[in-house]
Parts: structure tokens; sequence; C-alpha cells
């Protein structure tokens, strides 16, 4: 699918970078999220029908909101430690200032103290530091020397990082984005699924709750993220669609209701220990 065909607005008008912009329900464009040869799996007929559940209750999730693969890059890593909203706040600010090119991003002063201090009583008059910018995110220090290794890599691609993200092999790709100042695990698997278009199964901390409470990895908490990746992979059906609502409804759930203390009475899901 070129990046053409992800580029999209929700039918509420928001822009996002996915697979499919129709509202019509997971459930009428394909089978299931598990696929056909894993159903004998342990726990797969199970883990159908709990991503049936909330698919059913949430809707379609039109995720990941971004206007450009860019875009859900820098929110990849913004969203390291953090609530969205936090990270919605850092990338407004990005966006006010022309900041979700790469170049440009690159281009800003990446300190407070590189902007220039502003004299006692004035404001600054040079350009705002990539640190103020997204400071709302947290850990902005961090997150800003992140920030600018990710997009180094990202403007040094031959052929564009685009075309990088969405054709080169995952056996060498994957490893060289984990090998970015600050890209781990997740963050380079929802690059990936979401900037690059690749079905590639994506473990965040809803993903071990949810896993863990719905008995399907009792021991999801401590488990390693290869280990859980593994277990996503293969059952998740290899379709793009597939990879991006199963991340986004797990994401939802854990805003929504699978909070530290679960709240199984409002979920779209069934209380698993009333199966
Ligand atoms: S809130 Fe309850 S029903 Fe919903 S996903 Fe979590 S454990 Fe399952």
């Amino acid at each position: 699918m070129s990046l053409a065909e992800r580029l999209h607005r929700s039918p509420a008008g928001s822009p996002f970078v996915g697979a499919d912009a129709s509202d019509v329900p997971f459930a009428q464009l394909r089978p299931g999220f598990v696929a056909d040869e894993a159903r004998e799996l342990p726990g797969a007929a199970a883990f159908d029908a709990l991503l049936l559940e909330l698919s059913a209750g949430f809707g379609r999730r039109h995720w990941w909101p971004a206007a450009s693969p860019f875009e859900v890059a820098v929110g990849a890593i913004l969203t390291q430690n953090t609530a969205w909203r936090n990270v919605e706040l850092a990338l407004a600010n990005l966006r006010a200032v022309g900041a979700l090119e790469p170049a440009v991003l690159l281009a800003l002063p990446p300190s407070t103290e590189a902007a220039g201090q502003p004299k006692p009583g004035k404001p600054s008059s040079g350009p705002s530091s990539l640190e103020a910018l997204i400071r709302p995110s947290g850990f902005f220090r961090t997150k800003a020397t992140k920030l600018r290794a990710l997009t180094t890599w990202w403007l040094a691609q031959p052929g564009g990082a685009e075309a990088t993200l969405a054709t080169r092999p995952l056996a060498d790709l994957r490893p060289e984005l984990l090998a970015i100042h600050g890209v781990g695990p997740e963050t380079a698997d929802s690059i990936l699924c979401y900037a690059g278009g690749r079905p590639v199964a994506i473990v965040d901390a809803y993903t071990r709750r949810v896993l863990a409470r719905h008995h399907l990895v009792p021991h999801a908490a401590k488990a390693s993220y290869e280990e859980l990746r593994a277990w996503l992979a293969a059952r998740l059906a290899p379709d793009q669609l597939v990879r991006e609502e199963f991340h986004a409804l797990v994401v939802a759930a854990g805003y929504d209701n699978c909070k530290p203390t679960p709240n199984c009475a409002t979920c779209p899901a069934s209380d698993p220990d009333k199966l």
C-alpha cells in the first residue's frame, strides 16, 4: 500500500495514518483477529473473542493520529512514559512552528541554553528550543535527544525514510531502528506498524495487562517484550488492518477501563472473572 493510500482523515475529520479510512465495523471487514492456522493455539480463540468484543464496543479506532509518517515517529518517542494527551500538547507546539517536518525539527535549537538565555525580565527573542516545545510530554531533555537521533536517521535514508520503512526487509530494518538512541522495541514496532505500514505486533503496558487479566499469558507482567511479541505474532493474522486495530483497541481499553484497578463493569470486553 502506498503512502498516499495510508494518509487519511477519519469520518470525524481527524488526520491519521493507517490501512483503512472507513467507519465500517471491523467484523464486516475481517472474520476475526486471529489467523485461521492459529486457531488451535492455546488462548487463540479466547483472544479473538476478546478483541472482537473490544472492537464492537469501541468501534473503528482510526489510529495512529498523525498527518504524516514522520509525525507518527515523533509521537512514538514522545509517548514514552506519558499519557497521549500530553503528547498532543507537545505535538501541537511542534506543529505551530512547522517542526513536524524533519529538517525543521533538526534545525531547532536543541535546548533552552542553545536558544539563548533571555535577559532577566525579558522574553527570549530567539526561536523556541526543541526541549521547550516538547516539555508537556515530560522527560523533555532526554526526549529531545532521542528525537534528534531519530530525525538524523530519518534524513539520512537514501530514497527517503518513508520508503525505507515501507520496503526494507524487517530482519535488517528492525535492528537498525533499535540501534537508534531512544528507540526501544515498543517504539520501533509502533514506527514500523503505523509509519511503515508493516504488519508487526506491538506490545505495550496495556497489552501486558489485558493478556494477564484474561489469563491468556498469566505471567505477562514479567514476560520479556520478545516473548509477548512472539505470542501475539503467532496468533494475530498477518494483516495490516488487524495489527493496527489490535494495538489501538488495547490502548482504548487501557485508557478507558483496563486501568491499574480494572473497571470491567463498563468495559466492552467480558469480565474475565465472570466467564
Ligand atoms: S477492564 Fe476488565 S474486561 Fe476490560 S479488558 Fe480489562 S480485564 Fe478485560
